[in-house]
């Protein structure tokens, strides 16, 4: 037995059945009226019209109705996975892939995997990443006064800005590590200055939090409003404070490392308006990671949970407007 064996992955019917287990966890939700646990048919032997591929139609899984509205709904309805057209239990397996890589899987391998088309593989990884994004922290960061981590670090290449000495030609990245929760989130702004991190910073950490940052003076004046600000000075080779080993931002560091990797060996190139999408991916990778006590199987199912109403229309692949 191995995690790939579990029928989810092969059966249609089964996909379904893990799907409504997680979507309606807390009961059976129609999609159309909103009832919670309402009277539901099970329409799940019904066949499609016949077509030219499917002369005897082709069968409807996890297809219900509404005793209430008197709709007909799937689990997937409302849901990233609505109007994509892989089976289920393909989308499950890609799911699988994305959430156990460290450095995320390239979408030319997922079309290589999965045998769907590489265009298809491209939509259906941002449908994942989007379901991998995480809303408001519901909690701030540092919130019983523990240590909170801030850094930024620098991606890809921004189009028609001439490359030069300095990162103005690259994408930029803030993330905030609250150490206590081995939590973190992830931003992308246009600059690395005060008026971008002071806003990320004051919404997302308590003001009891201790602030960890390098010596960076965007940081300076924001740190006042905080209980504590402990910095490392990197230009002076000083990572970690020696009076004291819990100052330094070295956590987020190591954070970053694996998204460097990840972007530069997997990803490769990145467009600025699909960046978003990726930072999603990592975040949620690092906060659902082993050592936080989450198994793969449990992260595919977080993953999954996410899907719940979050919805997309897309640009394919080669577009370059900022449509989503
Ligand atoms: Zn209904």
């Amino acid at each position: 037995m191995s995690v790939l064996s579990s029928p989810y992955f092969h059966d249609e019917a089964k996909a379904f059945e893990y799907l409504e287990s997680i979507v309606w966890a807390n009961g059976t939700v129609c999609p159309h009226c909103g009832v919670v646990d309402g009277r539901v048919y099970d329409l799940s032997g019904v066949r499609s019209k016949p077509s030219k591929k499917h002369p005897e139609g082709k069968v409807r899984h996890g297809l219900k109705k509404c005793g209430e509205c008197r709709k007909q709904f799937t689990a997937k309805v409302g849901t990233v996975f609505e109007h994509a057209r892989i089976p289920l239990h393909k989308m499950l397996q890609a799911v699988h892939l994305i959430v156990s890589s460290k450095k995320g899987i390239s979408a030319h391998q997922m079309h290589r995997v999965l045998e769907i088309t590489y265009k298809s593989a491209w939509f259906l990884m941002h449908r994942i990443r989007e379901a991998m994004r995480s809303g408001d922290l519901a909690q701030p960061f540092g919130t019983e006064g523990g240590a909170v981590e801030v850094d930024e670090t620098y991606t890809g290449y921004k189009r028609d800005v001439a490359t030069y000495r300095g990162y103005a030609h690259k994408h930029c990245v803030v993330a905030l590590v609250d150490r206590d929760s081995g939590q973190s989130k992830w931003f992308h702004v246009d600059r690395a200055n005060a008026d971008n991190i002071h806003p990320i910073v004051l919404d997302n950490i308590h003001r009891e939090a201790r602030l960890m940052t390098d010596e960076a003076t965007m940081y300076r004046k924001i740190g006042r409003r905080f209980k504590e600000h402990n910095t490392t000075t990197h230009a002076r080779f000083e990572y970690v404070n020696m009076e004291d080993r819990t100052i330094h931002t070295n956590t987020v560091e190591g954070a970053f490392s694996i998204f460097k990797r990840g972007m530069r060996g997997v990803y490769q190139h990145c467009q600025e308006h699909h960046l978003h999408r990726y930072l999603a991916e990592f975040e949620f990778r690092y906060n659902n990671r082993t050592a936080n006590g989450v198994d793969d199987r449990t992260r595919s199912a977080n993953a999954v949970a996410g899907i719940v109403g979050k919805r997309l229309t897309y640009e394919g692949p080669n577009a370059s407007s900022q449509a989503f």
